[in-house]
């Protein structure tokens, strides 16, 4: 049956890199029966230009109704002054909640044609292929109550509640092991339980999740050890699992790892594998409507999509097999440029991909 993808590209270069991703999947449709039908919306500040909210109801309709969402970023300088109830971040958000997308996955995975790119030594990072598995829906970013309140002596004082039910470790851990089953299975868990209860909980949940997964090494970590090792010695790690904060911050370090962050995908998915996929960074409002960005995390955001969401496993790695061709022949958008190679745009990188499928 025919499967519905709703395109949402979102503002600054959002509208360029999901035009390439357009490319590859309707090459796929063309070439290799992927059979979906793609249609597009609004997301963002292109959306509060058009209705006055980041994001309608009736694009969040389409969204709940469409099997799969591939969407560009949000965000940009004319958005900024808006209040935060109407800036564009709020309909990712509201995306996010509303579609109950509690795993995000992100890969740190360093084409060993870009090694250098990296500020790490290129044998630290030579090889690194981490994914990070990061709670998505709840923990301090959630938690209630939160808020600024005023103390008796007139000071004002700010306050967020950490918070995690065993439901909601159990469900993220489940998503953790059963990737690392399809890996080198080995997963680390990244807590904080020597200061925090509600890490300590998150540690025997996850042991306790452990038992229906005999065959991966678990290992548990500190937060700030992670940190640590994930500069130090980043290839000891091939799935982490951990909650929302902790998960946002060290997802940005391990993408960092790769130095290019034009290369990076994720996915976030409910609990039967629907997802959205995107790419890890914003909307460049600094290059956009230049030909400049870099397609290619967005065309493998649309890859995760085949994996994780389409069932079309063979595809995906048509697609990841395809841009590595295309690094083997020496082409870069300016992000990922180095001496020696070939300088493209964003739509011409888009072109080398479909070719090289
Ligand atoms: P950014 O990721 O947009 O840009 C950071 C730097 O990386 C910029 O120099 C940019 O030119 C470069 N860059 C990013 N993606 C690139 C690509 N594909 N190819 C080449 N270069 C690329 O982060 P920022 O500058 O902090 O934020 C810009 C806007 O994006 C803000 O409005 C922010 O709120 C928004 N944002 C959105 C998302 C999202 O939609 N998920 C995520 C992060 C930031």
């Amino acid at each position: 049956m025919t499967k519905q993808v709703l395109i949402l590209p979102g503002d600054g270069i959002g509208p360029e890199i999901t035009a390439e991703a357009v490319k590859v999947l309707n090459a796929l449709n063309a070439s290799d029966g992927l059979d979906i039908e793609m249609t597009e919306d609004l997301v963002g500040g292109a959306a509060y230009d058009a209705h006055g909210l980041p994001l309608s109801d009736e694009t969040m309709a389409k969204a709940q109704a469409a099997d799969a969402i591939l969407l560009g970023a949000v965000g940009g300088y004319k958005w900024e002054s808006l209040d935060i109830s109407v800036r564009p971040e709020k309909g990712l958000l509201r995306l996010r909640s509303e579609m109950k997308l509690f795993a995000n996955l992100r890969p740190a995975f360093l084409y060993p044609q870009l090694a250098d790119a990296s500020t790490l030594k290129p044998e630290v990072v030579a090889g690194l292929d981490i994914l990070i598995v990061r709670e998505l829906t709840g923990g301090i970013y959630f938690g209630q109550p939160r808020g600024i309140r005023v103390l008796d002596n007139g000071e004002r004082q700010g306050f967020n509640t950490y918070v995690y039910s065993e439901s909601e470790i159990r469900r993220i851990a489940h998503v953790a092991f059963k990737a690392a089953m399809k890996r080198d299975k080995k997963l680390t868990s990244v807590d904080k339980a020597n200061v925090l209860e509600v890490t300590e909980l998150w540690r025997e949940v996850v042991d306790l999740v452990a038992v229906e997964y005999p065959e991966v090494e678990v290992k548990h970590m500190y937060v700030d050890n992670a940190a640590m090792q994930l500069i130090l010695n980043p290839k000891q790690f091939d799935v982490m699992v951990t909650g929302n904060m902790f998960g946002d911050i060290l997802s940005d370090e391990a993408s960092m790892l790769t130095g290019s962050i034009g290369m990076l995908a994720s996915a976030s998915l409910d609990e039967n594998n629907k997802g959205m996929y995107e790419p890890s960074h914003g909307s460049a409002p600094d290059i956009a409507g230049k030909d400049l960005a870099n397609p290619l995390a967005t065309i493998l955001s649309a890859a995760m999509m085949l994996r994780y969401t389409l069932g079309r496993e063979e595809l995906a790695v048509k697609i990841e097999n395809a841009v590595s061709k295309v690094l083997d022949q020496g082409l870069r958008t300016g992000d990922i440029y180095s001496e020696g190679m070939t300088k493209v745009g964003c739509r011409e990188m888009g072109d080398a991909v479909v070719a090289a499928l």
